[in-house]
């Protein structure tokens, strides 16, 4: 009994530390203890763990001879925990007394921490991680969403319903953070309209450390109880309070426990509100006037932003930002005009609405968008800002996002890399080196390996598209048909994302009648697997849906074209490393980044995508397929038309054909070349040790460096 109780100790140990997410062999232990359980529980070591009877686990253990993976994998938590060998360690010494402050509304670690949308979510969640890899001192800073974004589901006629979990807060690996009385740390600010209060939990991401604020606690009115609750679901009050809790409330969260950061990085403008609070505190403790410890704040901040259209920024009415920040104005001692001033284009024009980016732009000497092409589009849309300088001297550089490659790449692929790249080549990922021995790879082995990650992608959406139907009481018939959809010879190709109308969803198979042709091939079939969720209140977001859903029913599609329910990052995992092709096709240049087609790349799944975001620098006419030529017509209509015969013309002239053309061993030769060609040329470079790491060089450091006062 006592080695037994020893090893759930260990178990819930390593279930405490998100780190398993990105240790195949840990989730294996997990799997292997009870695999019906682990599916249950989404994934959830600290639910698995608390639903696994002891008898089960003792059971298990000794059949399965799991004590010494379990011992095995303990140890090894132990010793990343300790390593003092990191490359932060040698190149970021000067934040380890003072770590930079990560602020960011959502962060995608794991499908069972709720805390995320999508795509600016994933990127927080892998920047945690590699920040802990590298081990940069870094401490990450959000909300705890308890109901999460939603769970989506389609009703018999492909019309998108929004349901909510209630995650219990024990079943989640998180800890209340406790003040130096002993009770759970509360962060209060005052407004106009009362005390908005908050209770502080923790999280641990490998040795980065997590906080996230949680508004349900018995202090608060009931209306700010649930203030929290949900991702991106309240109105403008909604969400001034919300982003008043993540800055002002973040950095008090921060500073109560005694935490001093170097840097505050602004993951989006949500959190812009820190740099105030910031401002508030500093002029407090030194007495200094407001210009002056502005630029002292400004050096500190680093700012990222990501919205490449105008209307995506986040803007409020003066009085709700009178209402919530008047207190700090008045501490600062700037007039209403002055103040408003801070978050408006042209300071002194009133109807100007209070926007977040401007007051981030303003309080921050070092931003960046997200990609090359990002960089300029963001200098081009902020240009007002800064009068005196051209176009070009618009003091926001770029950054290009990056993914965590340990959470992305499949392990069976990760075990092709460990054999050919050697096994520290994690350790190496950004060096171009490191991938130049993918060459060495048998061609078959790879294609092996491809053939078994579809076969898995298939399997599981076979069970997706059966649950779902169960769930909408359809006839035995579609069970059937459902548990047979997808074919594992043919051409398959991903799209999933969010389904804002300028990612134009629907593009690819708008020409039904062409698109039945090619779809149905008798000789080179093509399949498609869409996902991907709308916003609640965009309406046009869920027609585009229903429409793809009805493709999905047409009887010419039903093998062929299905739409798997409820993206997440489960889904995403499954997609971006079972399918042959991950197409995207936005409305140039309206993709900041994208970050989806990065993890394709991981698992030699072919990008085929617009020139826009991180693919308009990483296409070099060999390494994947472009639509289009790069060139943004003023007119959506016809830059669509142009688009949609380009993306039609690659795929029947050079995707499929390079597909199936084969040789005397069955092997696509031509296509397995240009898999390799993508691994080498991109791997090193659009993962987030890179981008950590530019970081670091290019903003940490300079802001870190240039702080003169406490
Ligand atoms: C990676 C990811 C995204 C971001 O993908 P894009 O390329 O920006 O569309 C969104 N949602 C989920 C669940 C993801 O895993």
């Amino acid at each position: 009994m006592v080695g037994q109780s020893k090893l759930l100790d260990k178990l819930k140990d390593l279930a405490r530390n998100l780190w398993w997410c990105w240790q195949a062999n840990v989730i294996d232990l997990f799997r292997e203890l009870d695999p019906t359980l682990w599916h249950d529980v989404d994934h959830n070591p600290v639910e698995f763990l608390k639903r696994l009877s002891p008898e089960q686990l003792e059971r298990r253990a000794a059949e399965m001879a799991l004590d010494s993976r379990i011992d095995y994998a303990f140890r090894r938590l132990s010793e990343y925990l300790q390593d003092t060998d990191s490359w932060g360690a040698i190149n970021a010494t000067i934040l380890r007394a003072r770590p930079v402050a990560y602020f960011s509304a959502e962060f995608g670690l794991h499908e069972s921490l709720p805390i995320y949308s999508g795509g600016l979510g994933v990127l927080a969640g892998d920047h945690l991680k590699s920040a802990s890899d590298l081990g940069i001192p870094l401490i990450g800073i959000g909300l705890l969403y308890n109901q999460g974004y939603f769970r989506q589901s389609l009703d018999a006629n492909g019309w998108q319903q929004e349901s909510y979990l209630n995650a219990d807060t024990e079943l989640l690996p998180i800890e209340n953070v406790l003040a130096a009385d002993g009770k759970p740390l509360m962060i209060a600010i005052e407004t106009a309209t009362g005390v908005l209060r908050a209770r502080v939990w923790r999280a641990e991401v490998g040795r980065t450390l997590l906080l996230l604020l949680d508004s349900n606690v018995p202090e608060n009115s009931e209306d700010d109880r649930t203030l929290t609750a949900r991702l991106y679901g309240g109105d403008a009050r909604v969400r001034i309070r919300q982003e008043l809790l993540l800055g002002v409330g973040g950095l008090r969260a921060l500073h109560a426990l005694n935490i001093h950061p170097s840097v505050l990085h602004l993951n989006e403008g949500h959190s812009a509100f820190a740099t105030l609070e910031m401002i508030r505190k500093l002029m407090e403790e030194t007495g200094l006037p407001f210009g002056e410890v502005l630029r002292e704040v400004a050096q500190m901040t680093v700012f990222t932003t990501h919205t490449p259209v105008a209307a995506g920024h986040d803007r409020f009415p003066s009085q709700l930002v009178e209402e919530h920040l008047g207190k700090i104005r008045e501490a600062m001692h700037l007039s209403y005009d002055d103040f408003m001033g801070l978050g408006r284009v042209y300071a002194n024009d009133p109807n100007e609405l209070f926007c977040m980016t401007v007051l981030a732009l303003k309080l921050s000497r070092y931003a960046n968008g997200v990609s090359s092409l990002h960089g300029v589009v963001s200098r081009r849309m902020w240009h007002p800002l800064y009068p005196n300088v051209t176009e070009e001297q618009v003091p926001i550089g770029h950054i290009t996002n990056g993914v965590h490659v340990k959470t992305w790449v499949a392990p069976q692929m990760a075990m092709l890399f460990n054999k050919h790249l050697g096994v520290d080549w994690p350790k190496r990922q950004r060096y171009a080196e490191t991938w130049d021995a993918i060459d060495e790879i048998d061609d078959a082995e790879l294609w092996e390996t491809q053939q078994v990650l579809k076969a898995r992608l298939i399997n599981f959406v076979r069970s997706r598209m059966v649950a779902q139907a169960k769930r909408r009481n359809e006839p035995d018939a579609n069970l059937e048909r459902f548990a047979d959809v997808l074919d594992p010879n043919a051409l398959t190709i991903g799209f999933a994302r969010r389904f804002a109308t300028y990612k134009r969803a629907g593009l690819v198979l708008q020409d039904i009648d062409r698109m039945v042709d090619i779809v149905r091939s008798a000789e080179r079939p093509i399949q498609f697997v869409f996902a991907g969720k709308a916003h609640p209140e965009d309406r046009m977001g869920k027609e585009l849906i229903q429409s793809i859903v009805k493709i999905c029913r047409d009887e010419r599609f039903a093998r062929n074209v299905v739409f798997v329910e409820d993206y997440d990052m489960n889904v995403a995992r499954h997609l971006v490393q079972g399918v042959d092709v991950w197409l995207n096709n936005p409305r140039r240049p309206q993709e900041a980044s994208g970050t989806s087609g990065e993890k394709a790349v991981l698992n030699g799944t072919l990008n085929f995508s617009v020139l826009d975001g991180w693919w308009a620098e990483a296409y070099d006419g060999t390494n994947g397929f472009a639509i289009g030529i790069g060139r943004t017509h003023a007119v959506p209509s016809v830059q669509d038309e142009r688009d949609h015969s380009s993306l039609i013309e690659t795929l029947t002239n050079q995707v499929v054909p390079s597909f199936y053309e084969r040789d005397a061993a069955g092997l696509p030769r031509k296509w397995i070349a240009r898999q390799k060609d993508a691994f080498r040329t991109l791997a090193w470079k659009f993962n987030a040790d890179r981008m950590v790491m530019d970081y670091v060089r290019r903003s940490y450091l300079p802001a870190a460096g240039g702080l003169s006062c406490q």
